[in-house]
């Protein structure tokens, strides 16, 4: 889509602080981390939210998980979350897919 932010980070047309790249995703540097690691994992195709996956989504979502999970270790984190806001009252603010991963602080539960 042309005018979705993440298509434009992810197809490289706008900068970003890139962390990883592969032909399914990318994973950025979040412009407002909230932790001192917060890493955005984007597809690079476009997808709404997860509400709008469907089952041929199922080894892209699974990619993402994998991926998620290779960086934290990469990154030195053996504690962290990986999110999805999935819909505006959840928190969503870019309505493309994607899942932020977080660590290097100690995070509370119920979140808020
Ligand atoms: P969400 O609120 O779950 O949709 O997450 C969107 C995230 O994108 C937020 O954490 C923002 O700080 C982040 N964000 C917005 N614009 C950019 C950008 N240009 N580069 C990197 N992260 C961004
Ligand atoms: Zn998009």
């Amino acid at each position: 889509m042309a005018e979705c932010l993440f298509c434009r980070i992810a197809s490289r047309e706008l900068s970003s602080d890139l962390v990883f790249e592969d032909e399914q995703l990318v994973a950025i540097r979040d412009i407002n981390p909230v932790a001192p690691v917060h890493v955005l994992l984007i597809p690079k195709r476009h997808v709404g939210s997860l509400a709008e996956v469907a089952e041929g989504d199922a080894g892209l979502l699974g990619h993402l998980q994998l991926v998620a999970s290779r960086l934290a270790r990469e990154l030195g984190l053996d504690s962290y979350r990986v999110v999805n806001n999935c819909g505006a009252a959840a928190g969503q603010s870019v309505f493309h897919l994607h899942y932020h991963l977080l660590g290097g602080r100690e995070f509370r539960w119920p979140p808020g």
